[in-house]
């Protein structure tokens, strides 16, 4: 395999399942950190801050610099700076949502906004999602960090950030715009902030519909690690086809 500058790792399903480290992937990034290379996390999770998920990585092993965890909240905050600057901005979400909006210097408000924003939210209540219709009825954009329908758990799949997206839409019936991968919105800032080129570039993940589809739509490398969501037998069925694909990640054989 070729060697690259940026590997960008999916978390859930490449790197660790839940709370369970997948050591094949912990020993890969440890390899290429002594080799001098820093690799990137690339999550479509929301939920937590940079800090909050370095902490979980770290109790796995793994020491990863901050402003190398690129998640949706983080690229979702960007793109409405970026696109949007004037905005106000209605959260649906957690922490790692919350904070990045704040760090972007976006102004949050609960009513009228120009801008709902929606990651997952474990509290959220049927007033707020009422709320959140309403608001998008009335001409605010709907944006969403990603459309994951559903999360793999211990006990089956839990509904993902885009279920609700979903009956927030089929209210309205405004296709809302997506963040998260499949979409190319969190490499395109990774290759941009660390000036990168295309061919520099590798995404890893487990799931072919968003990591994998992330990485070909974005028009860089992909490796389908089968540690996760979609089995390589699958993969190998799709007419798009991940320029790698492994087992598990000790059977990469570049380094
Ligand atoms: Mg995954």
């Amino acid at each position: 395999m070729k060697v690259y500058k940026a590997y960008c790792f999916d978390l859930d399903g490449t790197v660790y399942r839940g709370g369970t480290a997948i050591p094949e992937a912990v020993t890969f990034i440890q390899q290429l950190q002594r080799q001098g290379i820093e690799p990137f996390l690339v999550t479509n999770n929301a939920k937590y801050t940079q800090a909050q998920q370095r902490q979980k990585v770290a109790a796995m092993g793994l020491d990863i610099a901050e402003d190398h965890i690129m998640t949706s909240a983080i690229a979702t905050a960007k793109y409405i700076r970026t696109h949007y600057p004037e905005s106000t901005v209605k959260v649906i979400g957690q922490d790692g949502l919350v904070e990045a909006v704040r760090q972007e210097g976006l102004t949050v408000v609960e009513k009228e906004p120009n801008i709902v924003v929606q990651g997952l939210s474990a509290s959220i209540s049927y007033e707020d999602i009422e709320d959140v219709c309403y608001d998008i009825q009335n001409g605010a954009l709907h944006i969403a960090t990603n459309g994951d329908l559903k999360l793999p758990k211990e006990h089956g799949f839990a509904p993902g950030n885009g279920s609700f997206v979903k009956l927030v839409q089929g209210v309205t019936g405004i296709e809302p715009l997506m963040i998260g991968k499949p979409e190319g919105h969190m490499l395109e800032i990774i290759r941009t902030q660390y000036h990168f080129e295309k061919e520099e570039m590798l995404m890893i993940g487990d799931n072919y519909d968003t990591d994998i589809l992330a990485g070909i739509h974005y028009g860089i490398d992909t490796l389908h690690v089968d540690t996760g969501v979609t089995r390589q037998e699958d993969v190998k069925k799709m007419d798009l086809q991940p320029t790698y694909y492994v087992k598990t990640l000790q059977d990469v054989d570049c380094l």
